[in-house]
């Protein structure tokens, strides 16, 4: 028998049109950004999204930090979040002085709990920032309707989360705020980008500054202003056209990638059902609300020593799986420049029990069953999961 290849984590997926669509970038003689694949790509997420105005960035870090510009966030304001998150998500706003509060999140989604967000509003609490884990909407009416009672905005972290919805409503549009990454480990991608999508129509005009270099250059392009100047704060957060063209071949087909991703993601649920019937792990839950994504297959196990096991045993059948997120609230920079409420019980608990399997196009369902055989060797020796 011939050993099996290694099976990666993941592959970029290439839709053959980017290399095409550079050399036309190339021919219109506009490399720099803001020039007219930035446009189409603006036109495909406001179009698909509903949002007042897309604005590319080149990663979706520096869509989250626009939008803590945005807020005129102030040393000392506190911006609610979950620790289970990528350090992006509480940087951009330590950027500006503020402080992260850390909230636990839910069991079943691993989102922000959002019955836990109202007690942990103070007099500087400023913004709630929900993370769409895994294309896995949060329950976006409560966190609206917290926001709204105790006047705060709402930035959704969607970088996970493009083509997934919330009650059929696009991820990334619903908070006055929403950021996209297509940084290569997300389902459209360019290598590295991103994009913020300004859902408050008071925020458009002066997003549009603070991403070009804090001057209404956007305003002279389309002729209406002589010249352009210095306006506000800002910095340089566009991509060049090269990564708007290689973008915008992935958004066209965006739809079809993503129902093949949820073939493949449909395809591990079902392998994997008698293994969860057993015991032995937990699949992902999705609330009925939700339209997800497939950005993640992951299984949640007994413990931390059994997911270090699973990993090491998982590669010796010649598959790569990786764990996730370190809470943030247990990181060097988290303790000194954050806050938890309490002690976080829930994300700590499934932090270490998560294991993310290979989901990439390209991969073929006799790959999902190696991995799910391989998974059903490997469990019958582990402890059994427990909520
Ligand atoms: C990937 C990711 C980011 C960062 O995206 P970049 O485009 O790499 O900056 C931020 N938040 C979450 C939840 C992510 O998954």
């Amino acid at each position: 028998m011939i050993p099996p290849t290694l099976l990666s984590f993941n592959f970029p997926y290439l839709t053959g049109r980017e290399l095409g669509y550079i050399g036309e970038a190339q021919r219109n003689g506009i490399m720099a950004g803001n020039g007219l694949f930035t446009a189409r790509c603006h036109r495909w997420l406001e179009t698909y999204s509903g949002s007042r105005r897309a604005l590319l960035t080149h990663s979706c870090t520096a869509a989250l930090e626009m939008a803590a510009l945005l807020l005129d966030l102030e040393p000392g304001d506190e911006v609610i979040m979950p620790s289970y998150t990528f350090v992006s998500t509480a940087n951009a706003f330590v950027l500006r002085g503020a402080r992260p509060v850390f909230v636990d999140i839910r069991p079943d989604t691993l989102n922000l709990d959002e019955r836990l967000i109202e007690a942990a509003i103070t007099p500087r609490t400023r913004a709630i920032v929900p993370v769409h884990y895994a294309g896995v909407a949060c329950a976006m009416d409560t966190i609206t309707a917290v926001a709204a009672r105790h006047g705060l905005r709402v930035v959704e972290d969607a970088a996970q989360a493009i083509l997934a919805t919330w009650r059929g409503r696009p991820l990334g549009a619903l908070g006055d705020l929403g950021a996209y990454s297509f940084h290569e480990t997300k389902n459209v991608h360019c290598g590295e980008g991103g994009a913020l999508l300004v859902n408050d129509p008071a925020l458009a005009a002066r997003a549009e500054v603070l991403r070009d270099k804090g001057t209404d250059r956007s305003r002279f392009e389309r002729g209406e202003v002589d010249r352009y100047t210095w306006q506000d704060l800002g910095s340089s957060f566009l991509p060049s056209e090269i990564s708007a063209a290689f973008l915008l071949a992935q958004l066209e087909e965006a739809e079809a990638l993503t129902a093949r991703r949820l073939e493949l993601w449909r395809h591990y649920h079902g392998a994997l059902a008698e293994l969860e019937a057993g015991g032995s792990l937990r699949r992902p839950i999705v609330p009925a609300d939700c339209g997800h994504n497939a950005h993640m297959y992951y299984i949640l196990v007994a413990d931390r020593t059994a997911r270090t096991r699973v990993i090491e045993q998982l590669r010796e059948h010649n598959i790569h799986s990786v764990f996730h997120y370190v809470p943030l609230h247990l990181s060097p920079a988290g303790r000194r420049l954050a806050r938890a409420v309490g002690d976080l019980p829930v994300t700590c608990r499934y932090a270490d029990r998560l294991i993310r399997l290979p989901l990439w196009i390209g991969m073929t369902s006799s790959d999902v069953e190696r991995v799910a055989e391989a998974l059903a060797i490997i469990m019958a020796t582990q402890p059994r999961f427990a909520e």
